[in-house]
Protein backbone atom coordinates (compact mmCIF):
# COMPACT_ATOMS: atom_id res chain seq x y z
CA UNK A 1 0.00 0.00 0.00
CA UNK A 2 1.50 3.05 -0.59
CA UNK A 3 1.67 6.61 0.43
CA UNK A 4 -1.86 8.06 -0.91
CA UNK A 5 -3.87 5.18 -0.46
CA UNK A 6 -2.75 5.28 3.06
CA UNK A 7 -4.07 8.74 3.38
CA UNK A 8 -6.62 8.06 1.70
CA UNK A 9 -8.11 5.40 3.80
CA UNK A 10 -7.08 8.35 6.98
CA UNK A 11 -9.14 10.30 5.39
CA UNK A 12 -12.18 8.16 5.00
CA UNK A 13 -11.38 6.76 8.67
CA UNK A 14 -11.66 10.37 9.73
CA UNK A 15 -14.85 11.20 7.74
CA UNK A 16 -16.34 8.62 9.31
CA UNK A 17 -15.30 9.19 12.90
CA UNK A 18 -16.93 12.91 12.21
CA UNK A 19 -20.13 11.48 11.12
CA UNK A 20 -20.88 9.38 13.39
CA UNK A 21 -20.28 11.91 15.83
CA UNK A 22 -23.09 13.74 14.44
CA UNK A 23 -25.30 11.11 14.51
CA UNK A 24 -24.22 10.39 17.79
CA UNK A 25 -25.05 14.19 18.61
CA UNK A 26 -28.80 13.24 17.93
CA UNK A 27 -30.83 11.06 20.15
CA UNK A 28 -32.04 8.28 18.18
CA UNK A 29 -36.00 7.79 18.52
CA UNK A 30 -38.47 5.43 17.30
CA UNK A 31 -40.97 8.36 16.11
CA UNK A 32 -41.17 11.87 15.25
CA UNK A 33 -44.46 13.60 14.83
CA UNK A 34 -44.56 17.05 13.80
CA UNK A 35 -47.17 19.67 12.37
CA UNK A 36 -48.45 23.26 12.17
CA UNK A 37 -50.05 22.69 15.45
CA UNK A 38 -49.89 20.80 18.77
CA UNK A 39 -52.15 21.17 21.68
CA UNK A 40 -50.98 19.29 24.58
CA UNK A 41 -53.56 19.44 26.92
CA UNK A 42 -51.19 19.50 30.07
CA UNK A 43 -51.93 21.84 33.08
CA UNK A 44 -51.75 24.72 31.00
CA UNK A 45 -53.61 23.70 27.78
CA UNK A 46 -51.02 24.78 25.96
CA UNK A 47 -50.98 25.27 21.92
CA UNK A 48 -47.46 24.91 20.10
CA UNK A 49 -46.95 25.83 16.41
CA UNK A 50 -45.15 24.34 14.34
CA UNK A 51 -43.96 21.99 16.81
CA UNK A 52 -43.13 18.16 17.18
CA UNK A 53 -42.85 15.51 19.50
CA UNK A 54 -40.45 12.38 20.27
CA UNK A 55 -41.28 9.27 20.97
CA UNK A 56 -39.58 6.03 22.10
CA UNK A 57 -40.54 3.12 23.87
CA UNK A 58 -44.02 4.35 23.67
CA UNK A 59 -42.92 7.08 25.90
CA UNK A 60 -43.33 10.75 24.93
CA UNK A 61 -39.24 11.64 25.68
CA UNK A 62 -39.35 15.55 24.32
CA UNK A 63 -42.00 18.27 22.71
CA UNK A 64 -41.29 21.46 21.20
CA UNK A 65 -40.72 23.40 18.88
CA UNK A 66 -40.30 21.46 15.94
CA UNK A 67 -36.49 22.29 14.66
CA UNK A 68 -35.15 22.13 17.95
CA UNK A 69 -36.52 18.65 17.77
CA UNK A 70 -34.94 17.84 14.73
CA UNK A 71 -32.10 19.38 15.85
CA UNK A 72 -32.06 16.91 18.88
CA UNK A 73 -33.61 13.69 18.01
CA UNK A 74 -33.58 11.33 14.48
CA UNK A 75 -36.60 9.22 14.17
CA UNK A 76 -36.49 5.86 12.56
CA UNK A 77 -40.12 6.87 11.33
CA UNK A 78 -40.91 10.71 10.86
CA UNK A 79 -44.81 11.69 10.32
CA UNK A 80 -44.94 15.13 9.26
CA UNK A 81 -48.16 16.95 8.42
CA UNK A 82 -48.36 20.28 7.63
CA UNK A 83 -51.80 21.67 8.11
CA UNK A 84 -52.68 19.62 11.01
CA UNK A 85 -53.23 19.40 14.82
CA UNK A 86 -51.61 16.90 17.02
CA UNK A 87 -53.68 16.32 20.56
CA UNK A 88 -53.90 13.81 22.83
CA UNK A 89 -56.36 10.84 21.79
CA UNK A 90 -60.13 10.75 22.98
CA UNK A 91 -61.07 9.16 25.85
CA UNK A 92 -64.62 7.57 25.40
CA UNK A 93 -65.53 7.14 29.55
CA UNK A 94 -68.02 4.74 29.01
CA UNK A 95 -69.33 2.08 26.39
CA UNK A 96 -70.61 -1.20 25.53
CA UNK A 97 -68.51 -1.78 22.55
CA UNK A 98 -70.00 -5.09 21.49
CA UNK A 99 -73.46 -3.19 21.30
CA UNK A 100 -72.39 -1.75 18.25
CA UNK A 101 -74.13 -5.14 16.56
CA UNK A 102 -77.32 -4.23 18.04
CA UNK A 103 -77.35 -0.46 16.77
CA UNK A 104 -80.41 0.64 15.56
CA UNK A 105 -82.40 -2.35 16.94
CA UNK A 106 -84.83 -0.03 18.91
CA UNK A 107 -85.07 3.37 19.15
CA UNK A 108 -87.29 6.62 20.25
CA UNK A 109 -87.77 4.66 23.85
CA UNK A 110 -87.15 5.49 27.31
CA UNK A 111 -84.35 3.72 29.07
CA UNK A 112 -86.36 1.03 31.16
CA UNK A 113 -88.84 0.03 28.18
CA UNK A 114 -85.73 -0.06 26.21
CA UNK A 115 -83.68 -2.17 28.48
CA UNK A 116 -85.80 -4.80 29.43
CA UNK A 117 -88.20 -5.22 26.60
CA UNK A 118 -84.90 -5.32 23.74
CA UNK A 119 -81.83 -5.29 25.19
CA UNK A 120 -81.62 -7.60 27.61
CA UNK A 121 -83.93 -10.11 25.60
CA UNK A 122 -81.64 -9.36 22.59
CA UNK A 123 -78.98 -10.14 25.07
CA UNK A 124 -79.76 -13.48 25.91
CA UNK A 125 -80.40 -14.25 23.08
CA UNK A 126 -77.64 -13.40 20.73
CA UNK A 127 -74.66 -12.40 22.82
CA UNK A 128 -71.87 -15.05 22.94
CA UNK A 129 -67.97 -15.11 21.96
CA UNK A 130 -68.47 -14.60 18.33
CA UNK A 131 -71.08 -12.37 18.89
CA UNK A 132 -68.47 -9.75 21.49
CA UNK A 133 -65.24 -10.39 19.36
CA UNK A 134 -66.96 -9.37 16.18
CA UNK A 135 -68.62 -6.87 17.57
CA UNK A 136 -65.78 -5.10 19.90
CA UNK A 137 -63.63 -5.29 16.08
CA UNK A 138 -66.36 -3.15 14.94
CA UNK A 139 -66.36 -0.95 17.65
CA UNK A 140 -62.69 -0.39 17.91
CA UNK A 141 -62.75 0.24 14.09
CA UNK A 142 -65.32 2.55 14.46
CA UNK A 143 -63.41 4.22 17.96
CA UNK A 144 -59.84 4.30 16.01
CA UNK A 145 -61.38 5.95 12.58
CA UNK A 146 -62.90 8.69 15.08
CA UNK A 147 -59.86 9.37 17.46
CA UNK A 148 -60.62 7.35 20.17
CA UNK A 149 -57.64 6.07 21.89
CA UNK A 150 -59.11 4.94 25.19
CA UNK A 151 -62.28 3.59 25.80
CA UNK A 152 -64.07 1.93 29.05
CA UNK A 153 -66.26 -1.00 28.64
CA UNK A 154 -68.60 -2.74 30.49
CA UNK A 155 -70.04 -5.47 28.94
CA UNK A 156 -69.92 -9.20 28.35
CA UNK A 157 -67.55 -11.77 27.98
CA UNK A 158 -64.44 -9.64 28.69
CA UNK A 159 -61.77 -11.99 27.56
CA UNK A 160 -62.64 -11.52 24.66
CA UNK A 161 -62.94 -7.85 24.38
CA UNK A 162 -59.23 -8.14 25.48
CA UNK A 163 -58.48 -10.33 23.03
CA UNK A 164 -59.33 -7.75 20.32
CA UNK A 165 -57.78 -4.66 22.57
CA UNK A 166 -54.86 -6.36 22.65
CA UNK A 167 -54.67 -7.22 18.79
CA UNK A 168 -55.72 -4.03 18.00
CA UNK A 169 -53.55 -1.96 19.32
CA UNK A 170 -56.19 0.50 21.29
CA UNK A 171 -56.40 1.75 25.19
CA UNK A 172 -58.97 -0.04 27.62
CA UNK A 173 -60.36 -0.47 30.98
CA UNK A 174 -62.64 -3.43 30.46
CA UNK A 175 -65.06 -4.42 33.39
CA UNK A 176 -66.67 -7.33 33.22
CA UNK A 177 -70.37 -7.09 33.52
CA UNK A 178 -71.85 -8.54 36.78
CA UNK A 179 -75.87 -8.20 36.95
CA UNK A 180 -78.27 -9.88 39.04
CA UNK A 181 -80.01 -11.78 37.36
CA UNK A 182 -79.51 -14.80 34.18
CA UNK A 183 -77.64 -12.92 31.18
CA UNK A 184 -77.46 -15.46 28.49
CA UNK A 185 -73.48 -14.98 29.19
CA UNK A 186 -73.82 -15.94 33.06
CA UNK A 187 -76.43 -18.01 35.07
CA UNK A 188 -76.46 -15.09 38.37
CA UNK A 189 -74.44 -13.36 39.97
CA UNK A 190 -71.89 -15.39 41.74
CA UNK A 191 -71.34 -17.07 38.19
CA UNK A 192 -71.07 -13.62 36.64
CA UNK A 193 -68.36 -12.65 39.52
CA UNK A 194 -66.91 -16.14 39.09
CA UNK A 195 -66.37 -15.22 35.51
CA UNK A 196 -65.16 -11.74 36.08
CA UNK A 197 -62.45 -12.77 38.62
CA UNK A 198 -61.32 -15.37 36.03
CA UNK A 199 -60.69 -12.63 33.77
CA UNK A 200 -58.63 -10.30 36.08
CA UNK A 201 -56.67 -12.88 37.30
CA UNK A 202 -55.85 -14.02 33.25
CA UNK A 203 -55.39 -10.11 32.42
CA UNK A 204 -54.01 -8.17 35.73
CA UNK A 205 -50.27 -6.50 34.47
CA UNK A 206 -50.43 -9.31 31.79
CA UNK A 207 -50.85 -6.00 29.01
CA UNK A 208 -50.14 -2.31 30.14
CA UNK A 209 -52.87 -0.70 27.48
CA UNK A 210 -55.22 -3.15 29.38
CA UNK A 211 -56.74 -2.49 32.60
CA UNK A 212 -59.45 -5.21 33.86
CA UNK A 213 -62.28 -4.11 36.29
CA UNK A 214 -65.56 -5.26 36.99
CA UNK A 215 -68.69 -3.49 36.38
CA UNK A 216 -72.00 -3.57 38.72
CA UNK A 217 -75.12 -2.78 36.26
CA UNK A 218 -76.44 -0.28 38.37
CA UNK A 219 -77.93 0.08 42.12
CA UNK A 220 -81.75 -0.50 40.35
CA UNK A 221 -80.51 -4.15 39.76
CA UNK A 222 -78.35 -5.75 42.20
CA UNK A 223 -79.23 -5.88 45.76
CA UNK A 224 -76.96 -4.18 48.47
CA UNK A 225 -75.70 -7.55 49.71
CA UNK A 226 -74.18 -8.29 46.26
CA UNK A 227 -72.80 -4.76 46.14
CA UNK A 228 -71.03 -5.44 48.71
CA UNK A 229 -69.61 -8.39 47.18
CA UNK A 230 -68.55 -6.62 43.93
CA UNK A 231 -66.64 -3.53 46.34
CA UNK A 232 -64.91 -6.07 48.43
CA UNK A 233 -62.95 -8.32 45.55
CA UNK A 234 -62.50 -5.67 43.67
CA UNK A 235 -60.85 -3.78 46.63
CA UNK A 236 -59.01 -7.29 46.75
CA UNK A 237 -58.06 -7.95 43.11
CA UNK A 238 -57.00 -4.21 43.40
CA UNK A 239 -59.18 -2.87 40.29
CA UNK A 240 -61.15 0.02 39.24
CA UNK A 241 -65.66 -0.63 39.67
CA UNK A 242 -67.60 0.70 36.59
CA UNK A 243 -71.47 1.39 37.58
CA UNK A 244 -74.31 3.08 35.88
CA UNK A 245 -75.35 5.61 38.74
CA UNK A 246 -78.46 7.88 38.87
CA UNK A 247 -79.09 7.54 35.24
CA UNK A 248 -83.01 7.91 35.01
CA UNK A 249 -85.73 9.40 37.45
CA UNK A 250 -87.45 5.56 36.49
CA UNK A 251 -84.01 4.47 38.10
CA UNK A 252 -84.59 7.15 41.16
CA UNK A 253 -88.18 5.43 41.99
CA UNK A 254 -86.81 2.01 41.91
CA UNK A 255 -84.17 2.89 44.48
CA UNK A 256 -86.35 4.75 46.52
CA UNK A 257 -89.20 2.53 46.58
CA UNK A 258 -86.59 -0.49 47.42
CA UNK A 259 -84.30 1.09 50.10
CA UNK A 260 -85.76 5.01 50.58
CA UNK A 261 -82.55 6.46 49.13
CA UNK A 262 -81.53 8.24 46.13
CA UNK A 263 -78.98 5.87 44.54
CA UNK A 264 -75.50 7.64 45.51
CA UNK A 265 -76.75 7.88 49.15
CA UNK A 266 -77.77 4.33 48.92
CA UNK A 267 -74.20 3.37 47.48
CA UNK A 268 -72.55 5.70 49.98
CA UNK A 269 -74.27 4.25 52.97
CA UNK A 270 -72.73 0.88 51.95
CA UNK A 271 -69.40 1.87 51.42
CA UNK A 272 -69.61 1.03 47.47
CA UNK A 273 -67.08 4.13 46.68
CA UNK A 274 -64.42 3.26 49.30
CA UNK A 275 -62.04 1.76 46.05
CA UNK A 276 -61.56 3.39 42.42
CA UNK A 277 -64.83 4.22 40.54
CA UNK A 278 -66.33 5.19 37.40
CA UNK A 279 -69.92 6.38 37.79
CA UNK A 280 -71.73 6.54 34.03
CA UNK A 281 -74.35 9.19 33.79
CA UNK A 282 -74.72 10.92 36.69
CA UNK A 283 -77.75 13.20 35.30
CA UNK A 284 -79.70 12.90 38.93
CA UNK A 285 -77.15 13.67 41.76
CA UNK A 286 -78.72 15.81 44.63
CA UNK A 287 -77.01 18.71 45.90
CA UNK A 288 -75.79 16.90 48.85
CA UNK A 289 -74.80 13.86 46.77
CA UNK A 290 -72.18 15.71 44.57
CA UNK A 291 -70.23 16.32 47.55
CA UNK A 292 -70.01 12.64 48.43
CA UNK A 293 -68.36 11.47 44.62
CA UNK A 294 -65.94 14.67 45.59
CA UNK A 295 -64.82 13.08 48.80
CA UNK A 296 -65.12 9.58 47.22
CA UNK A 297 -62.73 10.77 44.07
CA UNK A 298 -65.68 9.18 41.96
CA UNK A 299 -65.34 9.85 38.36
CA UNK A 300 -68.06 10.90 36.16
CA UNK A 301 -68.51 10.17 32.62
CA UNK A 302 -71.46 12.36 30.98
CA UNK A 303 -73.09 10.49 27.86
CA UNK A 304 -75.09 13.61 26.13
CA UNK A 305 -76.27 11.51 23.18
CA UNK A 306 -77.67 8.72 25.10
CA UNK A 307 -79.44 10.92 28.11
CA UNK A 308 -81.69 12.75 25.67
CA UNK A 309 -82.38 9.72 23.28
CA UNK A 310 -83.27 7.46 25.65
CA UNK A 311 -84.76 10.84 27.80
CA UNK A 312 -83.03 9.86 30.97
CA UNK A 313 -82.59 14.46 31.62
CA UNK A 314 -79.54 16.90 31.66
CA UNK A 315 -76.74 16.08 33.79
CA UNK A 316 -75.48 19.17 36.12
CA UNK A 317 -72.08 18.77 34.52
CA UNK A 318 -70.80 22.67 35.33
CA UNK A 319 -71.86 22.03 38.74
CA UNK A 320 -70.20 18.69 39.45
CA UNK A 321 -66.67 20.38 37.84
CA UNK A 322 -67.46 23.61 39.56
CA UNK A 323 -67.57 21.26 42.98
CA UNK A 324 -64.06 19.27 41.83
CA UNK A 325 -65.67 16.15 40.81
CA UNK A 326 -63.75 14.71 37.72
CA UNK A 327 -66.20 14.21 34.59
CA UNK A 328 -65.00 12.57 31.68
CA UNK A 329 -67.53 11.94 28.47
CA UNK A 330 -68.81 8.89 27.18
CA UNK A 331 -70.64 7.61 23.94
CA UNK A 332 -72.76 4.62 26.17
CA UNK A 333 -73.24 2.02 23.65
CA UNK A 334 -74.40 2.37 19.83
CA UNK A 335 -77.67 1.07 21.13
CA UNK A 336 -78.58 4.32 22.74
CA UNK A 337 -76.36 6.67 20.57
CA UNK A 338 -76.15 5.05 17.79
CA UNK A 339 -72.40 5.66 17.16
CA UNK A 340 -69.42 5.61 18.99
CA UNK A 341 -68.27 9.52 17.76
CA UNK A 342 -66.78 11.07 20.21
CA UNK A 343 -66.62 14.63 18.49
CA UNK A 344 -70.49 14.37 18.63
CA UNK A 345 -70.52 13.96 22.62
CA UNK A 346 -68.34 17.02 22.70
CA UNK A 347 -70.30 19.38 20.62
CA UNK A 348 -73.77 18.30 22.32
CA UNK A 349 -71.53 19.16 25.60
CA UNK A 350 -70.41 22.32 24.55
CA UNK A 351 -74.24 23.21 23.41
CA UNK A 352 -76.65 22.03 25.48
CA UNK A 353 -75.48 22.93 28.91
CA UNK A 354 -75.31 26.31 27.53
CA UNK A 355 -79.16 26.13 26.12
CA UNK A 356 -80.00 24.33 29.72
CA UNK A 357 -78.63 27.19 31.83
CA UNK A 358 -79.39 29.67 29.37
CA UNK A 359 -75.23 31.09 29.65
CA UNK A 360 -72.94 31.21 26.94
CA UNK A 361 -70.14 30.71 29.65
CA UNK A 362 -71.70 27.98 30.93
CA UNK A 363 -69.63 25.37 29.07
CA UNK A 364 -66.95 26.57 27.33
CA UNK A 365 -64.82 25.08 25.07
CA UNK A 366 -61.47 23.96 26.22
CA UNK A 367 -63.28 22.84 29.51
CA UNK A 368 -64.92 20.61 26.98
CA UNK A 369 -62.04 19.27 25.08
CA UNK A 370 -60.43 18.92 28.98
CA UNK A 371 -62.87 16.52 30.01
CA UNK A 372 -62.61 14.46 26.62
CA UNK A 373 -58.60 14.04 27.52
CA UNK A 374 -57.11 14.89 30.94
CA UNK A 375 -60.05 15.39 33.07
CA UNK A 376 -61.69 11.62 31.27
CA UNK A 377 -58.41 10.14 32.04
CA UNK A 378 -58.76 11.59 36.03
CA UNK A 379 -61.85 10.20 35.92
CA UNK A 380 -61.16 6.60 35.02
CA UNK A 381 -58.14 6.34 37.14
CA UNK A 382 -55.27 6.60 33.92
CA UNK A 383 -53.79 10.33 34.59
CA UNK A 384 -50.53 8.44 34.79
CA UNK A 385 -50.30 7.48 31.23
CA UNK A 386 -53.00 9.22 28.98
CA UNK A 387 -55.18 12.61 28.98
CA UNK A 388 -52.02 14.76 27.84
CA UNK A 389 -48.91 14.96 26.30
CA UNK A 390 -46.55 15.36 28.18
CA UNK A 391 -42.99 14.16 28.73
CA UNK A 392 -43.01 10.97 29.90
CA UNK A 393 -46.30 9.74 29.46
CA UNK A 394 -47.83 7.05 26.92
CA UNK A 395 -47.51 8.31 23.34
CA UNK A 396 -51.42 8.29 22.38
CA UNK A 397 -52.44 10.99 20.14
CA UNK A 398 -54.15 11.71 17.26
CA UNK A 399 -53.78 13.92 14.07
CA UNK A 400 -56.43 16.32 12.59
CA UNK A 401 -56.47 17.62 9.20
CA UNK A 402 -57.42 20.80 8.99
CA UNK A 403 -58.13 21.33 5.19
CA UNK A 404 -62.03 20.50 4.94
CA UNK A 405 -64.06 23.38 3.65
CA UNK A 406 -65.88 23.19 6.91
CA UNK A 407 -62.31 23.82 8.63
CA UNK A 408 -61.68 26.90 6.49
CA UNK A 409 -60.90 29.65 7.75
CA UNK A 410 -58.92 29.03 10.69
CA UNK A 411 -58.49 31.70 13.41
CA UNK A 412 -59.08 29.60 16.37
CA UNK A 413 -57.64 26.07 16.68
CA UNK A 414 -59.56 25.01 20.24
CA UNK A 415 -62.84 26.83 18.40
CA UNK A 416 -62.50 24.04 15.22
CA UNK A 417 -62.15 21.22 17.68
CA UNK A 418 -64.98 21.86 19.89
CA UNK A 419 -67.54 23.47 17.21
CA UNK A 420 -66.43 22.38 14.00
CA UNK A 421 -64.04 19.03 13.66
CA UNK A 422 -65.72 15.64 12.55
CA UNK A 423 -64.53 12.30 12.77
CA UNK A 424 -63.69 11.98 9.68
CA UNK A 425 -61.29 15.01 9.90
CA UNK A 426 -58.56 12.90 12.06
CA UNK A 427 -56.12 11.49 9.98
CA UNK A 428 -53.84 9.34 12.18
CA UNK A 429 -53.81 7.82 15.21
CA UNK A 430 -51.10 6.92 17.42
CA UNK A 431 -51.39 4.70 20.62
CA UNK A 432 -48.63 3.34 22.82
CA UNK A 433 -46.37 4.91 20.75
CA UNK A 434 -47.89 2.70 17.76
CA UNK A 435 -49.24 3.86 14.73
CA UNK A 436 -52.92 2.34 14.48
CA UNK A 437 -53.90 4.34 11.49
CA UNK A 438 -52.09 6.34 8.75
CA UNK A 439 -53.85 9.18 6.43
CA UNK A 440 -57.15 6.94 7.56
CA UNK A 441 -56.29 3.78 6.74
CA UNK A 442 -56.08 1.27 10.20
CA UNK A 443 -53.30 -0.59 10.07
CA UNK A 444 -54.20 -2.91 12.79
CA UNK A 445 -57.90 -4.26 11.85
CA UNK A 446 -59.42 -5.67 8.52
CA UNK A 447 -61.62 -2.90 8.21
CA UNK A 448 -63.68 -5.02 5.27
CA UNK A 449 -64.00 -8.35 6.69
CA UNK A 450 -65.13 -6.57 9.84
CA UNK A 451 -67.76 -5.12 8.18
CA UNK A 452 -68.80 -7.93 6.53
CA UNK A 453 -68.86 -10.53 9.48
CA UNK A 454 -71.08 -7.47 10.88
CA UNK A 455 -73.69 -7.98 8.63
CA UNK A 456 -73.69 -11.51 9.01
CA UNK A 457 -74.22 -11.72 12.28
CA UNK A 458 -76.83 -8.63 11.84
CA UNK A 459 -78.87 -10.68 8.99
CA UNK A 460 -79.08 -13.55 11.67
CA UNK A 461 -80.63 -10.94 14.40
CA UNK A 462 -83.19 -9.65 11.96
CA UNK A 463 -84.44 -13.11 10.65
CA UNK A 464 -84.77 -14.30 14.14
CA UNK A 465 -86.42 -11.49 16.05
CA UNK A 466 -87.54 -9.09 13.61
CA UNK A 467 -87.82 -6.59 16.32
CA UNK A 468 -89.55 -3.17 15.66
CA UNK A 469 -90.23 -4.38 12.11
ZN1 LIG B 1 -74.24 2.15 29.72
Amino acid sequence: MNLTSRSFIALLGFCIFVSSLELQAKESVDLVVSANYVLTMDRNNTLLEKAAIAIDKGTIVAIGNAALIDEHYAGRQHISSANQVIMPGLINGHTHSAMTLFRGIADDLALMEWLTKYIFPAEIQFVDPDFIRAGTQLACLEMIKGGTTTFVDMYFHPKEIAKVVDECGVRAVIAAAVIDQESGYAKNFDDAMNKAESFIQEWKNKNSRITPAIAAHAAYTIAPEKLKIVRKRANALDVPVSIHLSESKAELEIVNNLYQDTSINHLEKIDFFSGPTIGAHVVWPTAEEIPILVKRKVGAIHNPTSNMKISSGFAPVSEMLDAGVKVGLGTDGAASNNDLDMWEEIRLTALIHKGRSLNPKAMPALRVLEMATRTGAEAIGLAQTSGSLSVGKRADMILISLDAPHLTPLYDVISHLVYAVDAQDVQTVIVDGKILMQDRKVLTLDEESIIKNARAIAEKVNREIRLNK
